[in-house]
């Protein structure tokens, strides 16, 4: 049995389309541009990657862009002050702090420091706390696209057997809170989790956010499951490598009914979703109602 892929590049993409549309709406009818700023400290390759990839679709889907760069050697005093000012800033609705930060930041400080209504990461102590306890939040994206795409293959997801592998605060935490609210009866496995396998063979959906490769192999899984693969590991190699997720796709793919692909699954919809929680942002701080398909 060959397993559907999931094309999250092309569902991206048309989301994108369907934001850049509402954006123009926006602009049209209550003269507001979402405004999202991204903030880099230091000079790590794979960040800069990401936020110049973040600033071109932001500008693409016609939001307001800005980056603003600190030295590596930055205090953390000067970040506060920055995210202070971006927080008071009438052009700017949502504010990104790229993650790692250097070990001299505390970064749960600066997180918690970004205005909630602008947290377009969802990673503030309120929009997680707002999540966990079921009430309007800014949701963090990778697990808002992860749901989405889940949403588009099945449907209702309402009593169906959900294993998050990860309990991280970016990915694993946060996906088991919308799996929740979802009605799904959700496991989450981890690292002490003793027989992981075992667990994964009781998912219909089966969501791996762990950061290794290829642990999930298809005895892991229950025929006809779900498989959404968050893992991004760099593998050795010529010309920088090749990226391959947390989940063993040749073995996975021959016992799953849907799986997505590493990469050109989970990953752009991670951006996307960053587009829609900025647009989110603006829709919400201008008291107008949410966007129709951004928000969990
Ligand atoms: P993390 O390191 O913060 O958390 C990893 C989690 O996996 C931990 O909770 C740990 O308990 C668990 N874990 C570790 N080893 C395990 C094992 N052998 N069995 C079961 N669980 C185990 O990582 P993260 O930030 O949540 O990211 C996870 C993966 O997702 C990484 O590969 C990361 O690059 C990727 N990621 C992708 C996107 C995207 O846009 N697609 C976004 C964020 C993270």
């Amino acid at each position: 049995m060959g397993a559907d892929i999931i094309d999250g590049k092309v569902f991206a993409a048309r989301l994108r389309a369907r934001i850049a549309d509402r954006v123009a709406g926006l602009a049209a009818s209550d003269g507001v541009t979402p405004g999202l700023a991204v903030v880099l400290v230091g000079d790590d390759p794979a960040s800069q990657v990401y936020v110049r990839n973040k600033g071109r679709q932001t500008v693409e889907a016609g939001m307001h862009s800005e980056e603003h760069r600190l030295d590596r050697t930055a205090p953390e005093v000067e970040l506060l002050a920055l995210v202070a000012r971006l927080n008071r800033d009438p052009a700017i609705h949502g504010i990104l702090v790229q993650l790692p930060l250097p070990d001299h930041i505390d970064a749960s400080r600066v997180l918690d420091a970004v205005a909630p209504e602008k947290d377009v990461d969802g990673f503030h102590i309120a929009n997680a706390g707002r999540l966990a306890t079921g009430r309007k939040a800014m949701v963090p994206c990778t697990p808002l696209g992860c749901l989405m795409l889940l949403r588009d293959r099945l449907g209702s997801l309402d009593g169906l057997e959900a294993v998050v592998l990860g309990r991280s605060n970016i990915v694993g935490r946060p996906m088991a809170q919308l799996l929740l609210s979802e009605n799904c009866t959700v496991t989450i496995a981890h690292s002490r989790t003793r027989e992981p396998a075992a667990v994964c063979r009781r998912a219909d959906i089966l969501i791996a956010a762990v950061g290794r490769p290829g642990l999930v192999t298809g005895d892991w899984l229950k025929s006809g499951a779900t498989v959404i693969d968050v893992g991004i590991n760099r593998m050795p190699g010529p010309d920088g490598g090749t990226l391959v997720g947390d989940v063993d796709f040749a073995s996975a793919a021959a016992v799953a009914a849907a799986i997505t692909p590493v990469p050109g699954g989970v990953g752009p919809m991670t951006i996307a979703c960053l587009l829609a929680n900025t647009l989110t942002a603006a829709c919400r701080i201008h008291g107008l109602p949410d966007p129709e398909g951004l928000t969990p």
